[in-house]
């Protein structure tokens, strides 16, 4: 234990609480802030899949393409809303040069090795007793709908083997025999042996009452205005509470775990960070008669439905539109119906709980994990996009063992802010 050292944590979401949960286990003072309570951002409506296999960034070669023509539909998985934002341009400039084979490999590689280190410290925090949620480790499907798809599907499982991760390939009568819930409609599957799930605010406000056992002050309805600066040296930051008071709080270390809105309290030190909001829909039902077992993830409608106890979540859909949280009612219907097309029961629809959540996106899909360049005292851990949750103890190490000069579990390069 290293004592008397503090850190100011950012942000009471997944990625947060992770660090401030190994800061705190590696000995030091620890504080957490947030405008709101645990894990009620964007960790807030996941579908729950904590889910290595799923690395693969979202640029890729062929997809300028694609994302031109859903551009053109309104109800598409991905959709760009132009708008006045200095910051797009050169965000889609960067998503652009991401989509080389190479950089889509790099992105992935740089992904999965996050994901894969949190999975396992999944394990071993649940095993300590750290976090009591719901968590189910008995892998996951991704099922096909369409001719094309399934000539996707045999070269995605293959790649996946040779990626290292266990998987089978399913025609769509061998899918339904083992997973009856699939629809008729499912041509071909993908059974992922590794995959988990679990609910990610559960794993929020499990951790959060963890830390505050340990002595880690956990603020709600505190506002980060700006970092503090002296010269090259980040000192803390200036947060207003409940009560409108405003006050600078001192810390040796300050993590910047805001999610989508990292950059906004980044840019107050003068440091930038391409992320772009990027807003996704879940719809919330109770359980049903013919729900799946494990998380399907509709793969050609980029849609997941994840049994989570006594409810079922659907998710999906990717929508650059600023900060805005309001529900696209087109886009969301999508998001159910493309949950339905997997799916041979009807989803009773009567009393769902509606969300809308923004990711924190960077244009290769790879988080930034590190110091900025010339910034002493701050710690970046932001831009998870659509795997926050999967990401998220990986992250909390990592930004540990960078805080106490540690050898990092993982090559930093790729996540460099
Ligand atoms: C529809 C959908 C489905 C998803 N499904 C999955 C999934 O299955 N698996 C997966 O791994 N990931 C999933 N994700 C992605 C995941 O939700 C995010 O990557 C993750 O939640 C990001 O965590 P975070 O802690 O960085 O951000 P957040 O959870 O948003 O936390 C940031 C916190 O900062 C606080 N904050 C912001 N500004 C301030 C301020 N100025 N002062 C104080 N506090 C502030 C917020 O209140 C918030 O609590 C999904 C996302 C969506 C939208």
């Amino acid at each position: 234990m290293r004592a008397n050292r503090t850190a100011l944590v950012l942000g009471a979401g997944v990625i947060g609480l992770s660090c401030a949960y190994f800061l705190r286990r590696a000995g030091w003072e620890v504080t957490v802030i947030d405008r709101g309570e645990p894990g009620h951002g964007c960790s807030w409506g996941t579908a729950g899949l904590l889910c290595p296999a799923h690395s693969q960034p979202l640029p890729g070669p062929g997809v300028l393409a694609k994302a031109l023509r859903w551009m053109l539909r309104e109800d598409s998985p991905f959709h760009i809303r132009f708008r006045l934002d200095p910051t797009l341009p050169g965000w889609l400039l960067g998503f652009a040069r991401a989509c080389t084979l190479a950089r889509s490999r790099e992105s992935f590689e740089a992904i999965r090795s996050v994901s894969s280190l949190s999975l396992q410290l999944f394990e071993e925090v649940r095993g300590r007793g750290d976090a009591d949620f719901y968590f189910e480790r008995r892998g996951g499907y991704w099922a096909f709908v369409t001719e094309a798809g399934v000539a996707h599907a045999r070269e995605e499982a293959e790649d996946l083997r040779r990626n290292g991760f266990p998987v089978d390939f399913l025609g769509g009568d061998a899918a339904r025999e083992r997973e009856p819930a699939l629809s008729a409609a499912v041509r071909a599957a993908i059974f992922l042996h590794g995959d988990a799930h679990g609910s990610s605010l559960g794993f929020a406000e499990s951790l959060a009452a963890t830390l505050k056992r340990h002595g880690v002050r956990v603020e709600t309805g505190v506002r980060a205005l700006r970092l503090l600066r002296e010269g090259t040296r980040i000192r803390g930051a200036e947060v207003r509470s409940g009560d409108g008071a405003r006050e600078e709080r001192g810390a040796d270390e300050t993590v910047l775990a805001l999610g989508a809105h990292s950059p906004l309290r980044a840019r107050t030190a003068g440091v930038r960070l391409p992320i772009q909001p990027a807003k996704g829909y879940s719809a919330t039902v109770r359980t049903f008669e013919g729900v799946p077992s494990i998380p399907v993830t509709v793969a050609e409608r980029k849609v997941i439905i994840t049994p989570l106890q006594n409810v079922v979540r659907f998710a999906g859909t990717l929508e650059l539109a600023g900060y805005d949280p309001s529900l696209n009612k087109r886009r969301y219907r999508a998001v159910i119906a493309g949950g339905q097309a997997g799916l041979a029961a009807r989803i009773p629809l009567e009393d769902e709980v509606a969300w809308a959540g923004i990711r924190p996106l960077t244009p290769s899909s790879v988080p930034l994990i590190g110091r900025p360049p010339g910034r002493d005292g701050l710690l970046v851990a932001a831009g998870h996009g659509m795997l926050g949750f999967t990401q998220s103890l990986g992250t909390g190490r990592l930004i540990q063992q960078l805080a106490d000069g540690d050898e990092p579990s993982v090559d930093m390069a790729p996540f460099a802010p």
